[in-house]
């Protein structure tokens, strides 16, 4: 046992590696193309997988459907994923069941069968809906696309859908941010998740910027593009609940929660993550071969250069570090319950620096919280770092 708290139902990830094509900006693991006999593969082979979990009566809570793109999947393949997830594992009736889907994809008969295989809450990766903006990420839909298939979501009753969207890209001005964000205000999503673009090794955006291809916007300007974002998103009454994503009342993501709340989930699905209090953290395999070699073997595909290795010390500060992520912030309670230590006498050689950053306005410390606040969120990398 690597954590001492009490067991909750979990979350389950399960993923679907799949794209249309390889977007520019992208180190998520995905393949572009579409090869409808390798879909088929991976989908029995993820079924398989699941059926793994038989008997083991593990309660579930949420279940998000992630990629890549679940959506480019024929309808019956996911229809047929959910049922195995629910033939292995207990999902509560009132469970959080997501699948990302991407504008472009969906058509008013997959979204029929959606809704029949459980799913209830829809994530739409926009990112802007400026169609230049669109086609220099390397997108195959226009902002046109997401509204349309926003409005045949609601058609099919999907009454809780997120919209991801992207500041901070090249020649993106002030004005081209604003006009997607109010564009995708006007549909009025339940959740809006707003990442700034970072440069990942390997990305054609990448190497593009390294070889002086593509300018960024400075800095200030990406911060000013973030701080705007809140301020429209918080005067259309949605709530900041996490660094990039804000919910209308009562429509946070439950699945996402579970990251920032240190909650274990379950991973499925080539390279997948999971998160128990026995075995700390793990994934598994993200090479296709070994994936379906180890499934053939029915083994879970667990890596086995990922599990198990975490010290105390580094699971505390990762517990930090993701519940800073919350703009709640930490709970000294909870700390203690979990790790069975006062936060203060874990960091007390810290204590000088928080009290800096509170005095600079970067923190707020109480007797039972410690938090960012919405300026410290622009130097939280060097924030987290003291915890780590
Ligand atoms: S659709 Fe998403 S996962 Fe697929 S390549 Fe684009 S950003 Fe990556």
């Amino acid at each position: 046992m690597k954590i001492n708290r009490e067991k909750k139902p979990a979350g389950l990830y399960i993923h679907i590696p799949f794209c249309w094509k390889k977007c520019a900006y992208c180190d998520f693991l995905s393949f572009g193309g579409s090869d409808e006999a390798l879909q088929k593969r991976y989908t029995e082979a993820l079924i398989r997988e699941l059926s793994l979990y038989q008997g083991k009566h593990i309660k579930l809570d949420t279940v998000f459907i992630g990629g890549g793109t679940p959506s480019l999947l024929p309808a019956d393949h996911i229809e047929r994923i959910m049922e195995a997830a629910e033939a292995a594992f207990c999902v509560a009736d009132t469970a959080e069941v997501t699948m990302e889907a991407n504008p472009g994809t969906l058509t008013a008969e997959k979204l029929k069968v959606y809704r029949r295989a459980g799913i209830n809450r829809l994530s739409m990766g926009a990112q802007s809906m400026d169609d230049g903006m669109l086609s220099l990420l390397g997108r195959i839909h226009t902002g046109r696309d997401l509204t349309e298939n926003f409005l045949a979501a609601r058609e099919a009753g999907f009454s809780n859908i997120n919209v991801d969207l992207m500041f901070g890209l090249p020649k993106q001005s002030g004005q081209v941010w604003r006009g997607s964000l109010k564009q995708v205000l006007e549909l009025s999503p339940e959740h809006i998740s707003f990442y700034s673009l970072q440069l990942e090794e390997g990305t054609e955006f990448c190497r593009m910027y390294r070889d002086g291809k593509m300018d960024l916007p400075p800095v200030e300007e990406d911060r000013a593009m973030y701080h705007e974002g809140i301020r429209l998103l918080e005067e259309a009454g949605y709530e900041h609940y996490e660094i990039s994503n804000c919910a209308k009342p009562g429509f946070v993501s439950r699945h996402n929660m579970k990251y920032w709340n240190f909650d274990e989930y379950y991973g499925a699905g080539l390279g997948a993550h999971a998160f128990s209090y026995d075995q700390g953290r793990c994934c598994n395999v993200s090479d296709l071969d070994s994936y379906f070699e180890q499934i053939r073997e029915g083994r879970l595909p667990v890596d086995p250069s990922s599990s198990g290795e975490e010290t105390r010390q580094e699971l505390i500060g990762e517990y930090v570090f993701t519940a800073l992520r919350k703009m709640e912030g930490l709970d000294m309670a909870d700390f203690r319950r979990t790790f069975g230590a006062d936060f203060f006498s874990v960091y007390k050689d810290q204590l000088p620096a928080i009290q800096e950053y509170e005095e600079a306005g970067y923190l707020t410390l109480t007797d039972t919280r410690l938090a960012l606040t919405e300026a410290g969120i622009d130097c939280s990398n060097e924030i987290m770092a003291e915890f780590l």
